[in-house]
């Protein structure tokens, strides 16, 4: 039994078997033979080795003819290893003595030898580890070939392990079978993150090296309430973790009967919850959960979601299926937001150094404005199908908001002349989620019906704190009194210019910050859809006055620590059991 402690992303508990994906993405399967099967297995591996030796030895005649000598001989070093007598035998015994498969074995007693490079004390044999990583990968996908174990075909209840996970590939993880993921990398408000805790999917990610020591077929917990995996647990913390997941799921069900009733506080003041998604299928759950409405659809993922940019109908068909299941509630359609983490770098044709100060989100669209035209033609002609209102995202200056709204002047002009229909007086908002903004926020509250706080990149471009690095991810922190003030000023400016203000990043479903929000003013909260009934109950709970001097409080701390011990404090003696 070893426990592992990660950051928690997505709350929940599970008790499951693991699928582990390696860097590529290849699973490697536990499968037991039979014992009249073991020698065939103990076959595949040697002939496995045989091509595996065969290809190296051609890799290094190659590198050695175009690099000289030196360089080709790193692969000997992978050669000795693959020819290695006693490592063979230790791979043999395992299968042996657990009837495993070829791929089985490699993949334990591999991840055994590279730990031990790994535990010694000199520089040169550790980093031997990585060279029995490559070996152990090169064996794997010579014999998995073409077996690979697609996760959209699972069959049974799994949590997955990998290295990480792109956001595209977490919202396509298949809800009936994964039950829950881990990762070694990754921050709480990384997409892969927010696409989680969107699907109730219990998550840790931030694990150092989760993925070298769990092997597929393993038993683990993911206790995504406090960032814990517990590896081969004994029966008691089974036990004990199946009655914790019993009672998050009925503090979830206690929850429920709130869906139905209003975000009022005891003193009579409305607030509107939204929620916040990735696809329209979304919002029919969102509802369940008593979202009174869409603040931030992240249409950027009809791009993840397939190879292609999608065309003008399929735009417009996706806001047309959100639009009738929200039944004439509001949907705040967010342009393109790609790049940064919600694109692959790897796959880029000029990869960038900094993804997250590159070309991304409004930037990209104004850099390719035949895409940016045909999401803005789809949502105006989708505008007359419900409460259609659009937001740009990533403004940093006003050059660029006007703009992005040139742009749309000039859609609507040729939707004009092509005699199609759109709502003339369509709200345009702005995220506010780059300081530039933040700061100066009178001047562009002139220019929009509407503001979103995006905190998680607020955040991280206030701090400096890359929100996907588990790194620095104690750095990541909303209760940053400079974060605070820059939120309040917006909510200010908001009032001043007339114009409505919402939070719609991670901190608006975190119940620690619900009652400092209220009190700062604001109205308009947009989440995921799970956290609406803990945010709401927080609400209910208290009155307006209570929580104003809350923030007043809250804004004379100057540190992020006094900030949270008083909000922890305050938060548990209405809701005591809210953390
Ligand atoms: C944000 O930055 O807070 C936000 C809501 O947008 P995203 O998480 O999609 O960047
Ligand atoms: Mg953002």
């Amino acid at each position: 039994m070893e426990i592992k402690k990660g950051i928690s992303v997505s709350p929940g508990v599970v008790i499951s078997t693991a699928v582990v994906l390696d860097a590529e993405d290849l699973v490697i399967p536990k499968r037991l033979v039979e014992p009249d099967q073991v020698a065939a297995e103990i076959q595949r591996l040697q002939d496995a080795i045989a091509v595996a030796v065969v290809d190296l030895t051609r890799l290094r005649d190659d590198v050695a003819g175009q690099h000289g000598k030196e360089i080709g001989a790193i692969f000997d070093v992978h050669l000795a290893v693959l020819r290695d007598k006693s490592l063979l035998a230790q791979i043999v015994r395992e299968m042996k003595n657990q009837r495993t498969t070829a791929e089985y074995g490699v993949s334990v007693v591999m991840r055994r030898y590279a730990d031990k490079f790994k535990q010694m004390s000199d520089r040169y044999m550790q980093d031997r580890e990585k060279d029995v990583h490559d070996i152990a990968k090169r064996l794997l996908r010579v014999l998995i070939g073409q077996k690979r174990e697609d996760l959209a075909h699972l069959t049974r209840p799994v949590v997955v392990i990998a290295h990480d996970l792109l956001p595209s590939q977490t919202a396509a993880l298949d809800r009936e079978h994964v039950v829950g993921f881990a990762t070694d990398v990754g921050g709480r408000t990384s997409h892969t993150a927010i696409v989680a805790r969107a699907m109730g999917i219990p998550a840790v990610v931030g694990l150092g090296n989760i993925t070298a020591e769990v092997s597929g077929g393993d038993t683990v917990i993911i206790d995504g309430t406090r960032g814990l995996v517990i590896l081969d647990p004994d029966a008691d913390q089974i036990a004990e973790y199946r009655a914790a997941g019993e009672k998050f799921i009925q503090n979830e069900e206690e929850l429920k009967p709130l869906a139905q009733l209003p975000a009022l506080t005891k003193d009579g003041h409305q607030v509107s919850l939204q929620a916040n998604i990735e696809f329209p299928y979304n919002i029919d759950e969102a509802l369940l959960q008593g979202a009174e409405g869409i603040g931030l659809y992240r249409t950027e993922f009809l791009f993840l979601a397939t190879e292609h940019e999608p065309s003008e109908e399929e735009h417009y068909q996706a806001y047309a299926d959100a639009l009738s299941r929200l039944g004439g509630r509001p949907l705040v359609i967010r342009t393109l937001d790609l790049g940064a983490d919600k694109y692959t770098q790897a796959k880029a044709l000029n990869p960038e150094r900094n993804p997250f100060l590159g070309d991304r989100s409004i930037r990209m669209c104004l850099h390719d404005i035949p895409m940016f035209k045909r999401q803005l033609r789809a949502i105006m002609r989708a505008s007359v199908l419900g409460d259609v209102r659009i937001m740009f995202p990533m403004i940093c200056t006003l050059m660029e908001l006007r703009q992005a709204k040139m742009v749309l002047n000039d859609v609507l002009e040729e939707l004009e002349d092509e005699g199609l229909a759109f709502r003339k007086d369509i709200p345009i908002g702005m995220m506010v989620e780059v300081p530039s903004v933040a700061i100066m926020p009178d001047q562009f509250a002139k220019e929009v019906n509407f503001f979103s706080i995006g905190t998680n990149d607020l955040i991280q471009y206030t701090l400096a704190v890359d929100r996907t690095n588990e790194k620095v991810a104690g750095l990541f922190c909303p209760a940053h009194p400079a974060v605070l003030k820059l939120i309040r000023d917006v909510i200010r400016a908001g009032g001043r210019n007339n114009i409505s203000v919402s939070v719609c990043g991670e901190m608006a479903g975190d119940p620690l910050y619900t009652l400092l929000l209220l009190g700062l003013g604001l109205n308009i909260f947009s989440m995921n859809g799970p956290d609406v009934p803990e945010v709401k109950k927080i609400i209910r709970s208290t009155t307006v006055e209570h929580a104003r001097q809350i923030a007043r409080r809250v804004m004379s701390f100057d540190s992020e620590r006094q900030v949270m011990h008083f909000l922890r404090e305050e938060t548990r003696k209405i809701t005591p059991e809210a953390f």
